[in-house]
């Protein structure tokens, strides 16, 4: 089940942001991966900003707290799923774990936790949700409860996770064949796209 709070204050806040900080990036896109878009995020903008970055992690923060106050771990995702994952910790008072979800999935050395965690996972911009997903079967799997994904913005189809964003997607995405910029004949204006 997907959680979308549109009507929340911090939808709009995070909405502001990502337009103010010059991270949205409007056009015919194909993404790494081979889906169409209307255009794509760079996240850049906002993750090499450390008072943008950690305004972001505020709200993220406040809703983790407010859907999942039973959580008792964060979990993020080397390389920015992990930056962003210590941030919204500082604010929830949590501490961070991190795995790694390319090749065989593992706890980066720093803090592999002993008990049984309450977990939540944090990201960015989920694409094919790939990522996640593997995290998250590693984390139960390792005998932990996964409470669910916190993310900004997902274009992924939700699956068994719990998802909670901060916004819906601003960018359609579309199947190749689907997308109504190719069947207008428009070239991409961007290509080999990975958010
Ligand atoms: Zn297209």
């Amino acid at each position: 089940m997907e959680v979308r709070e549109q009507e929340w204050a911090g939808a709009q806040a995070f909405a502001a942001l990502l337009a103010g900080s010059g991270a949205l990036r409007p056009g015919h896109t194909i993404l790494q991966g081979g889906l169409h878009s209307g255009g794509w995020i760079e996240k850049g903008a906002i993750i090499r900003d450390p008072l943008r970055l950690d305004e972001v992690a505020r709200v993220q923060a406040e809703q983790i707290g407010r859907v999942w106050p039973q959580a008792t771990l964060l979990v993020g995702l080397p390389e920015c799923g992990a930056v962003l994952s210590a941030f919204v910790a500082r604010h929830l008072g949590l501490p961070v774990a991190f795995v790694h979800s390319s090749g065989v999935p593992g706890w980066h050395r720093m803090h592999v936790p002993e008990r049984a965690e309450r977990a939540v996972i944090v990201d960015d911009l989920i694409g094919t949700g790939r990522g996640v997903r593997v995290a998250a079967d590693f984390l139960i799997r390792e005998g932990h409860a996964v409470l669910g994904v916190s993310a900004w913005i997902s274009r992924a189809e939700p699956g068994a996770l719990k998802v909670l964003t901060l916004m819906p997607p601003p960018y359609p995405t579309w199947k190749a064949e689907g997308c109504p910029d190719c069947s207008a004949g428009y070239a991409p204006r961007y290509t080999g796209i990975r958010e």
